[in-house]
């Protein structure tokens, strides 16, 4: 219980959490009142314990989320899906629990998708005192499943608990029955990339792990049971995952966990449009997943246009982050390039990338632009034929057209908005 040690903090409830709070409270009957500002000493509550099954709120302007208790202005936050796999480890101590039960846990839930207390105690000896301190675990609600009948991509669309839509795509591989995720990290996105839909979408948060945890866990359910196995992740649904970096991070250390979710490092990809200090710190850090870097255009005058907040960061910076990377990691480094007809395909656009590029190197990713307000539009075949000419001469390295599937259902990269 708070007050008897372990993850006990005073706590401030962030502005856009207060609509999930409030109803859970008001739900429970208990008094839970906002005087005017969002302190925690403005909170009044009775009886003198208020139990608040499960509500996302922000410690010290970090947002977390987890089974909160209330008393005495305290609360309790533990969520084995939210925080990496080491930091929920190095919690349990404190609460007279080991590493082992803390493990059995988080394979229960990631690797085998169970959220029932009986069966953790039963099948994976999870103890009592764990699970009471766990359970329940929140989950996001499926609120609509779409499958493309052209290309078979699916798209799923979740509501928080504060009401706000993000959306996860189940990319069907070549290799029969394997499927990528590609999830959220943000409701909505600042970074106002002009071909993008989700930068239109004014509701704007970062996710909790734990919501991003739980995208993947839907959806690889959903797979499951269409018999089809879950062998990869890309960050590149809503949002800039390194705007929301420790989630995402956090989030894809549970995807590679040996006793986790158990996807290879090399198989999750994080994508940016460039963030050059998160770039660097992602190199300092060492992690082992991929970073894909999204250009948008190979002139800081067009990237002004098309990216214009990632193109605060001149291109020239951006390439030394990336050239960093790649020499740290002995790889090549994605780079991505979304081709919009008349606008970034031309000989000159392919010059100045080769000059940008420069002996780094890489593997850049063209994806055809998809604009559902239709005021950009994607390259005609002789555009890119063209364009991929000149790419041969002045890039000279591998270059690969991917495929952006789910038009029809608004699963393409840049068409995430939580519309159907
Ligand atoms: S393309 Fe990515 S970074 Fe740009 S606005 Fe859309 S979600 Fe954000």
């Amino acid at each position: 219980m708070p007050g008897e040690g372990g993850l006990v903090k005073p706590f401030e409830v962030a502005e856009n959490d207060w609509a999930c709070l409030g109803s859970v409270v008001s739900s429970t009957e208990n008094t839970l009142t906002r005087n005017g500002s969002n302190s925690y000493q403005d909170f009044t509550f009775a009886p003198s314990q208020v139990a608040i099954p499960r509500c996302n709120v922000s410690i010290f302007g970090a947002s977390s989320s987890g089974f909160s208790r209330l008393r005495n202005l305290r609360i309790r936050v533990l969520d084995p899906r939210d925080q990496s796999p080491d930091e929920f480890l190095a919690t349990l101590p404190e609460y007279g629990i080991t590493s082992e039960a803390g493990r059995r846990l988080i394979g229960a839930v990631l690797a085998h998708d169970c959220y029932s207390v009986e069966t953790w105690g039963q099948k994976y000896q999870v103890p009592k005192r764990l699970s009471s301190l766990v359970e329940p675990l929140p989950r996001l609600k499926l609120d609509a499943h779409v499958t493309s009948p052209t290309d078979g991509f699916q798209k799923l669309r979740f509501l928080t608990a504060d009401q706000l839509a993000i959306e996860t795509v189940l990319i069907p591989l070549e290799k029969p029955g394997a499927v990528s995720l590609c999830l959220s990290s943000q409701v909505g996105c600042v970074m106002g990339c002009v071909f993008c839909a989700t930068a239109r979408m004014t509701k704007r948060r970062n996710l909790a792990t734990w919501e991003i945890i739980d995208q993947f866990a839907q959806a690889r359910a959903i797979a499951r049971e269409q018999g089809r196995r879950v062998t990869g992740v890309v960050f590149m649904g809503m949002g800039e995952p390194f705007l929301n970096y420790d989630a995402v991070i956090a989030a894809s250390e549970l995807f590679r966990c040996s006793f986790g979710a158990q996807i290879t490092s090399k198989a999750i990809t994080i994508s940016t449009v460039g963030l050059v200090p998160e770039i660097r710190r992602f190199t300092r850090e060492n992690h082992r997943f991929r970073l894909s870097i999204s250009l948008g255009a190979a002139t800081d005058a067009k990237r002004a246009i098309l990216v214009p907040i990632a193109a605060r960061a001149p291109l020239a910076e951006v390439m030394d982050a990336a050239r960093e990377f790649a020499t740290s990691r002995h790889d090549r480094v994605m780079l991505s390039y979304v081709c919009i007809s008349g606008c970034n395909v031309g000989e000159d656009d392919a010059q100045a990338l080769g000059e940008l590029i420069g002996s780094t190197p890489v593997r850049l990713d063209l994806i055809d632009v998809t604009d559902p307000t239709g005021r950009f539009s994607p390259p005609s075949d002789e555009e890119m034929r063209v364009f991929r000419d000149a790419l041969t001469r002045y890039v000279g390295q591998p270059v690969v057209r991917r495929y952006s599937g789910g038009k029809d259902i608004q699963a393409a990269c840049g068409t995430l908005a939580g519309a159907l």
